[in-house]
């Protein structure tokens, strides 16, 4: 029987901030939230078997057409027959991003969109580190669970490096790193050697003013340097998978002259990788007035026209990311091969 359900549902674990969550898009939904696993969460021992137990009955309730209130209208819910789909108590996917600390100001942060620098002490905050070794103790992370370092940055995370090295050392073997890049980490560049971790940086921009303006702080030749590093780490096996982030933001690099100028910085240091993404405000933005129709996601996806045109040019893997899918989701439109 096909019912309308989502595999993040039962398979995610997000630990951001202090919340954790299923998942990380839910701005597309109607009532623009995430689905909460927990909430207030600061580190306390975490009672993974109830929460396979919740999950069963969200899937149940999912069986008979009742949808969990905070994905009530999430372009990730598909129809199909789901019984036979994420069964087992496996997790897929782990985000740590319970740090919020960060070198970097970026217009377009959610992480920190409730901080203020000038009033704010960066905060430090709880380890994750017996929760995910418990986790993996338990059979509940195996070497195929996918995890995600997101931000705040990484390398100012006091267990950091312990925690990536017990990753690596567990077989975990696909670790992603999103990091500003300003601080180079030797840890990174060890996890690179093991094939097991990529690293991911936003730069936004191949220009030095338009970068400064979306990132907030002047960091510009530092940080492609440290890409450019991390870039010739060569891994054991295979290639490196060192890539580097594009989001549009709105009036600041939304034109195809910072996109091809960006793609050929990309090129002239040699990475092979590159993601394309949005400012996740201009979906709240749109989304709150109700504007579905909005005539800047048609100009989102012109945009994305150009810059897959530019990265098949330059023969340049590309990526493109949840808010460009949910960009041509909103407008019906199909998605380009990426
Ligand atoms: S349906 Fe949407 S909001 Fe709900 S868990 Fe899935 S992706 Fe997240
Ligand atoms: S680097 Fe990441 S966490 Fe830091 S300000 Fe930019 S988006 Fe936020």
């Amino acid at each position: 029987m096909e019912y309308l359900y989502c595999e993040k549902m039962n398979r995610q674990l997000c630990f951001n901030g202090d919340y954790i969550y299923a998942c990380t898009v839910g701005n597309n939904t109607k009532s623009n939230s995430n689905l909460i696993i927990k909430e207030n969460y600061n580190g306390e021992p975490f009672d993974i078997e109830q929460f396979f137990v919740e999950r069963e009955q969200i899937k149940k309730d999912a069986k008979n057409g009742k949808i969990v209130e905070n994905c009530e209208g999430c372009h990730y819910l598909q129809l199909r027959d789901w019984d036979n789909i994420g069964t087992g108590r496996k997790i897929d996917y782990i985000l740590i991003s319970n740090y919020k600390r960060c070198n970097s100001r970026c217009t377009y942060c959610i992480s920190r969109s409730d901080y203020n620098p000038k009033k704010d002490k960066d905060p430090e905050t709880y380890n994750i580190i017996p929760i995910i070794k418990d986790m993996i103790e338990k059979g509940y992370v195996t070497a195929d669970t996918k995890f995600d370092f997101a931000g705040g940055e990484c390398t100012l995370y006091s267990n950091f490096e312990e925690l990536l090295f017990l990753l690596i050392n567990s077989g975990i073997k696909n670790i992603i790193i999103h990091s500003n890049a300003i601080i180079y980490s030797k840890a990174i560049e060890e996890g690179i050697k093991t094939g097991k971790v990529s690293i991911c940086v936003s730069t936004d921009s191949g220009e030095k003013k338009t970068h400064e303006k979306v990132k907030g702080v002047k960091t510009y030749s530092k940080v492609w340097h440290n890409i450019k590093k991390y870039n010739q780490v060569k891994p054991e096996n295979g290639d490196n998978t060192v890539s580097v982030k594009y989001i549009l933001v709105e009036k600041i690099n939304d034109n195809p002259k910072e996109i091809e100028s960006w793609l050929k910085k990309v090129k002239s240091i040699g990475v092979k990788r590159v993601r394309f993404n949005a400012d996740n405000d201009i979906f709240i933005k749109y989304q709150s007035s109700n504007e579905h129709n909005h005539p800047y996601l048609a100009q989102i996806i012109i945009l994305t026209e150009f810059f897959v045109k530019r990265a098949n040019f330059y023969n340049i893997e590309y990526e493109l990311d949840y808010n460009i899918d949910a960009a041509y989701k909103m407008l019906n439109v199909k998605m380009p091969n990426g």
